[in-house]
């Protein structure tokens, strides 16, 4: 008869975030605890908050070990704001650099006219 208490299997002995443990049969019949490593965040757009598609939720440690472009998406800002922020913020400076045309336009045919 296996005994039905279970030990952890690693020197930490409480139960804490970086602690927990789901229980598994082994191969050969035993219940045992298995330890379960803590998720990871998915990285999220600075200016919207939403998470960033087409970058894995990892922990910290390892996006060390996955290649850069894993870490990002090939476009402007990728791998730090999401599309539809990017495609705001392109809006915006087309629309700025419009109206600085248009106030310039102005004042030459304002010159003009005196
Ligand atoms: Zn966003």
């Amino acid at each position: 008869m296996p005994s039905h208490r279970l030990t952890y299997r690693r020197r930490q002995q409480y139960n804490t975030r970086s602690n927990q443990v789901r229980t598994i049969k082994t191969p050969g019949g035993e219940l045992r605890y298995l330890h379960i490593k803590k998720k990871g965040t998915a990285p999220k757009c600075g200016d919207c908050g939403s998470k960033l598609s087409g970058v894995p939720a990892l922990r910290p440690r390892e996006y060390a070990t996955i290649s850069r472009p894993k870490k990002s998406v090939s476009r402007t800002y990728g791998g730090s704001r999401c599309a539809n922020c990017v495609k705001d913020r392109i809006v915006r400076a087309f629309l700025m650099d419009e109206q600085k045309i248009v106030k310039k336009v102005l004042k030459e045919s304002q010159s003009k006219k005196k």
